[in-house]
């Protein structure tokens, strides 16, 4: 993780010594050209982005956004990506504490007022780096006090920060009405661009970007940044049940894991890397034994292989970041999509819905 641009004036310099001084814990997390070297952060910290910055993509080149992880909403009822569909959404990842995303805020606060009733929502990812950017206390008083007025959710445990492979404070994102990552600007600036791409996604038709989505397969859509590790780092990680099954393609009896009769209200995350992979909303009864889904949260957070194992031929589908295993697709499933997620209890970690 990094704050982009810090060092580029003599106000800036100042300001990363006034940092370093009342954090200073902060100071050794400072790498080469004042940018801040994850450590602590984020457990998985991840190197690139699902999408090129500063270039507007075509919805054919777009992946799908992740969903937003459970946090504490703060101006809102919590809310969530599919319910904004039809809507242009532009999600900033910030935090209180950083000097660069407070210098974006005008700008976003002016896109909020603007653009709101035209179509467009905000949503203030709050992604802390310090101890007290995380105390939900302080959060509520800075929304406050900096005049943030549009929905800002909690991000603590830096699920959605790494579902969308950010790096740096701030990044911005903007979503097409069908819910596509087509616009991303890392750091300060690029405002009149960015106001740009929100017009352009404003005008746009939310039928013609859903017709180029069936079209796209998932394999062009995204270039995820992979978590790679040794056998025995995950063999250390994982109980011996979950290495055998994400780490050597293994099944789990059925009838026997956690949520193949789990009917709560949630979001299924990979087990070993923490990719959001299933919700409940696509959940259904196969009789299986199995969690059984009839679609991922995004096509961009999984892979499909032909597997030829046990004389069969299968598609296995894994976790797109790191690789595991979590089941089987089949095309045998009732509505809406035809098709079966057959998955692995235990490679799943659920979250219930607060
Ligand atoms: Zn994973």
């Amino acid at each position: 993780m990094r704050r982009k641009g810090l060092i580029v004036s003599g106000v800036a310099v100042f300001a990363l010594i006034l940092t370093v001084v009342v954090y200073p814990s902060h100071a050794k997390r400072w790498g080469s050209g004042g940018m801040a070297v994850s450590e602590t952060a984020a457990p998985a910290v991840v190197s690139s982005r699902a999408v090129s910055p500063d270039s507007f993509l075509p919805a054919s080149e777009s992946p799908m956004a992740p969903d937003f992880a459970p946090g504490t909403w703060i101006n809102s009822e919590p809310l969530s990506l599919k319910a904004l569909r039809g809507r242009v959404v532009l999600v900033e990842f910030w935090t209180f504490g950083c000097y660069n995303c407070r210098n974006t805020l005008p700008s976003v606060k002016n896109w909020d007022a603007r653009y709101r009733d035209k179509g467009l929502t905000v949503v203030g990812v709050h992604s802390p780096e310090l101890a007290p950017e995380k105390k939900l206390e302080n959060v509520r008083r800075e929304v406050a006090s900096l005049g943030v007025r549009y929905p800002v959710v909690t991000d603590n445990a830096y699920e959605t920060w790494k579902a969308y492979n950010v790096d740096a404070w701030p990044t911005i994102f903007v979503l097409d009405k069908s819910g596509k990552i087509r616009w991303t600007h890392v750091g300060e600036g690029a405002y009149e661009k960015t106001e740009q791409v929100i017009q352009k996604l404003l005008a746009e038709d939310k039928s013609q970007a859903e017709e180029t989505d069936r079209t796209v397969s998932p394999e062009t859509s995204v270039v995820m940044a992979k978590i790679v590790k040794s056998d025995e780092a995950w063999r250390k990680e994982l109980s011996p049940e979950q290495y055998r099954v994400l780490r050597q393609a293994g099944t789990e009896r059925s009838y026997t894991g956690a949520y193949w009769n789990n009917h709560e209200k949630g979001v299924y995350y990979c087990a070993a890397c923490g990719l959001p992979l299933f919700s409940s909303d696509t959940k259904f009864d196969s009789g299986t034994g199995w969690p059984s889904f009839y679609a991922p949260v995004s096509s961009a957070n999984i892979t499909n292989e032909t597997d030829v194992s046990y004389s069969m031929v299968r598609t296995e589908v894994k976790c797109r970041r790191c690789g595991s295993h979590l089941g089987h697709v089949f095309d045998d499933a009732p509505e809406p999509t035809g098709l079966r997620y057959c998955v692995n209890s235990v490679a799943l970690k659920f979250v219930k819905q607060s």
